[in-house]
C-alpha cells in the first residue's frame, strides 16, 4: 500500500494500487486536488495541483 501525505492538511492518504506518477487525485480530507509527483516504494509525494483553466474569462 502506497501512502502519501497531503501537503495542505497533512492527512495520510492511501493510494490505490496502480497509482502512477503524474496522476491527480482529490484529498479525501480537505478536497484539494493533488498531483502525485514521485512514488518511491511505499511512500509517494504529492503537490497541490494547479487548476488549468483553459477557456477562462472569455
Ligand atoms: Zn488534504
Amino acid at each position: 500500500m502506497v501512502k502519501c501525505e497531503c501537503p495542505s492538511c497533512y492527512f495520510e492518504i492511501q493510494l490505490d494500487e496502480g497509482t502512477i506518477e503524474g496522476e491527480v487525485i482529490p484529498c479525501p480530507d480537505c478536497g484539494v486536488d493533488l498531483e502525485i509527483t514521485k512514488i518511491n516504494g511505499e511512500v509517494a509525494k504529492a503537490e497541490i495541483a494547479e487548476m488549468a483553466e483553459e477557456d477562462w474569462g472569455e
